[in-house]
């Protein structure tokens, strides 16, 4: 059958402007790093992609390097295009990112323009795009001018392969470095991608002040600390669970103290008549500068309940103050 939109999408999930720029996201947003791969099952792919559009989530968050392997996300994500999304392109929001190890050699990975040039013309390619509507720097590099890096983000705008431009997990002082450059290049910095959550609070230490001055948005990713901030562990480490496979998540962050604060943290949630994953994001989205939180999702179930944080995003004084000493940094 031929997918079709809900005609209702729109009415769902609030939206934010990213920062003074033309750009609005849901606020929240679905990314393909794990689950969109070619390990995983293309049916369940299907139905998570078609439920979050038809939801309002039309923000879809890729990466060169997102899998396994590095890259199926993208044949994937191309493929679901194809077979249905795609004929919504003009709706949708797709970003996607150079910065990690992606092909053997020096030019695989980091910030010179040859990488950076070449792996988006692979990423449009496996996605079969003619354009992403943003393009990330993924990490700083160290060794590499930041004048080309930003230069080669330019580029890409200027050759009509990427709208917006943005960079991720940048300190604040490269980020305000980076704002510089690019606006000397007349290429506006859109947006930043930092990891935040409760158990991760380092944009916290100068970033989001950073972006407030320059009035550059922020998306928010791994809100969920990986699935630490929902119930999924609290009652062991389940088969399947990205806990269980021990790559990024590893059953031993499945601590006592960990426990401990989550299911703290659930009570609080539960007094608030939400779930500790939409606690966890409503958090993340009380900051003016988020303009969206960047989740994953391996199941709809997930996906559905999640996406209902957004409705609940404003905190008494006493709440946040409950929240303060069990939202520790390191947890996750
Ligand atoms: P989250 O913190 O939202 O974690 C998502 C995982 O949590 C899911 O895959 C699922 O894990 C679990 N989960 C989600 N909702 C629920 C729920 N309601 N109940 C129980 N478990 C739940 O985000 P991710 O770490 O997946 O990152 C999100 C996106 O951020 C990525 O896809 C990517 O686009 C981006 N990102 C960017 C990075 C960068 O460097 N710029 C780095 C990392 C991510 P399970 O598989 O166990 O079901």
């Amino acid at each position: 059958m031929t997918y079709e939109a809900a005609q209702n999408r729109y009415e769902i999930t609030k939206t934010r402007r990213v920062g003074n720029s033309g750009l609005i996201l849901p606020e929240i947003s679905l990314g393909l790093w794990h689950n969109f791969g070619s390990v995983d099952d293309f049916e369940t792919q299907k139905a998570i992609l078609h439920r979050a559009f038809d939801l309002g989530v039309f923000h879809f968050d890729l990466a060169n390097n997102y899998g396994p392997i590095p890259g199926s996300a993208e044949t994937n994500f191309g493929q679901h295009l194809r077979e249905g999304l795609g004929k919504y392109r003009d709706e949708l929001i797709i970003s996607t990112k150079a910065g990690y190890d992606m092909w053997p050699g020096p030019f695989g990975e980091w910030g010179s323009r040859k990488y950076l040039t070449a792996s988006l013309d692979q990423s449009l390619k496996r996605m079969g795009l003619d354009y992403v509507d943003i393009f990330y720097s993924h990490r700083f590099d160290p060794n590499t001018p930041l004048e080309e890096t930003m230069g080669a983000l330019a580029k890409a705008v200027h050759d009509g392969k990427a709208l917006y431009v943005g960079i991720s997990s940048y300190s604040p002082a490269d980020t305000a470095r980076a704002k510089a450059i690019l606006d000397e290049l007349g290429v506006p910095l859109t947006i930043h991608q930092p990891r935040y959550s409760m158990f991760d609070r380092t944009p916290e230490n100068g970033l989001f002040t950073e972006l407030e001055r320059i009035n550059v948005g922020a998306i928010v990713f791994s809100p969920l600390a990986q699935g630490l901030l929902t119930d999924r562990y609290f009652k062991g480490v389940p088969v399947g669970s990205r806990a269980s496979k021990e790559v990024f998540l590893h059953k031993n962050q499945v601590s006592e103290q960990y426990l401990e604060n989550a299911l703290a943290l659930n009570e609080i949630a539960e007094s608030r008549g939400q779930t500790l994953a939409q606690l966890a994001l409503s958090w993340t989205l009380r900051h003016g500068i988020v303009s969206s939180a960047l989740i994953g999702a391996s199941s709809v179930a997930q996906l559905e309940g999640n996406l209902k944080a957004a409705g609940a995003r404003t905190f008494t004084s006493q709440e946040l103050e409950a929240i303060e000493p069990l939202a520790i940094h390191g947890l996750g």
